[in-house]
């Protein structure tokens, strides 16, 4: 970017209040920015004062700070800190090749996991770095509120009048029960009987069915019984009046020292997967493939498709929006509690043409989670949950509409 294009703009349109940033090696200004409705802070002009590094890539920024990785999902309210899905009042955005970072993250997020190196002052509009090299202390679950003022939307007549919890317009989802038929999915190791993965995949889908009608959302099954539907098929059952597809998975390790130990639930969306463990899953769920005959007419096969990745798929950020949201409500009731979210190459969400997720209700090779996914009530109770999660998607979906809908 040429200098003098940045000093206009600098001048231009910040006003006198910035934000201080105070190392041992001084203070500096740093022109705040609120153009997109939130506080947001120039990457390149911290990168001069902090240990900080960003790199466009696709729809994401990643950004190291103090080692710390982080991916902006790019004007999306969200980010990862490593596989952590963490939601702001505002996104991080590109304007004329420079990337602007939420003041929110700054501020509110990167003093509560750095807090022994970083401290911020929302009085004095001052973030500070200490001598003291920072310490990674442990990641919050809740985000803090954004300190500085951001402009407030003013609720909407319809958003006022809508009561909590009721939709205002019609939704259908579009459930999948993963595995089927000769492919039996995992074998099941807690589940009683000769349950296998795909039987309980089936039982939840068919409860969460139950707990979305009678939330007032429409749904439709992939498969209601014990059948194999290729993975692509499955994704191009949610077409035109389809808002969501869900995929239900049960996760298994396996056997090595320790594998029954490890239990939750986890909530996967569809992008490059990031963690060796991310992939695993990956490879595990995509296996169904070889009990499919037919080969994807589309040219290059189902893997190849994977590869077409972040550029391809406009639903991301909402794909990611609603893993987070049924992640945190369904972590809740899990007797294994929550893994958080992540994302993988899943091939079974590469064709639904809305947001998509896929969730691991947690491990067959697990005594604890083998009962609860397996008895009716557990099945019911997460259920339930799944659905609160999709219910508070729809609900953002229909105020942003709303919103976005004023003169
Ligand atoms: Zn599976």
């Amino acid at each position: 970017m040429n200098p003098l294009v940045l000093l206009f703009w600098y001048l231009g349109l910040t006003g006198p209040a910035g934000l201080v940033v105070a190392t041992t090696r001084g203070e500096t200004l740093i022109p705040i920015r609120v153009e997109h409705g939130h506080p947001a802070v120039p990457a390149p002009f911290l990168a001069r004062v902090l240990p900080l590094t960003s790199e466009i890539r696709a729809e994401w920024a990643q950004v190291s700070f103090a080692g710390q990785p982080f991916r902006f999902l790019l004007d999306a309210p969200v980010f990862l800190h490593g596989n952590r899905v963490v939601t702001l009042a505002g996104g991080a955005y590109v304007d004329r090749d420079t990337l602007f970072l939420p003041l929110q993250w700054l501020s509110g997020y990167i003093p509560q996991v750095l807090s022994e190196g970083y401290r911020y002052d929302p009085l004095a509009g001052r973030f500070e770095e200490t001598s003291v090299s920072p310490v990674v202390t442990k990641i919050p679950v809740v985000v803090p509120r954004p300190v500085a003022a951001a402009p407030r939307k003013v609720p909407t007549a319809a958003s006022r009048l809508a009561p909590a919890g009721v939709l205002r317009s019609p939704h259908l989802v579009v459930v999948d029960a993963g595995h089927g038929g000769e492919d039996p999915g995992n074998p099941g190791l807690h589940f009683p009987g000769n349950l296998r993965e795909k039987d309980i995949n089936l039982a939840i889908a068919k409860a969460l069915r139950t707990e979305l009608r009678r939330r007032g959302i429409d749904v439709i099954m992939t498969r209601t019984r014990d059948s194999l539907i290729t993975l692509s098929d499955r994704g191009k059952v949610c077409r035109d009046e389809c808002d969501l597809f869900v995929s239900i998975h049960v996760n298994s390790l396996p056997r090595r020292p320790g594998f029954e130990s490890v239990s939750g639930f986890e909530t996967y969306f569809r992008a490059e997967s990031r963690s060796a463990e991310a992939q695993r899953v990956e490879n595990m769920e995509n296996e169904a493939m070889r009990y499919e005959t037919s080969v994807d007419a589309g040219g290059g096969g189902a893997l190849d498709f994977i590869k077409k990745d972040l550029q391809t798929n406009e639903h991301l950020r909402e794909s990611a929006l609603l893993a987070d949201l049924i992640q945190t409500k369904a972590g809740r009731v899990h007797p294994g509690g929550s893994h958080g979210v992540s994302q993988a190459g899943f091939v079974v969400l590469n064709t639904a043409r809305r947001p998509a997720v896929l969730i691991e209700t947690g491990f067959s090779t697990n005594r604890t989670d083998g009962r609860f996914l397996s008895a009716p009530a557990g099945q019911q109770r997460l259920a339930s949950a799944i659905a609160d999660g999709i219910v508070a998607y729809f609900q953002r979906y229909e105020n942003k509409v709303a919103t976005e809908s004023e003169p």
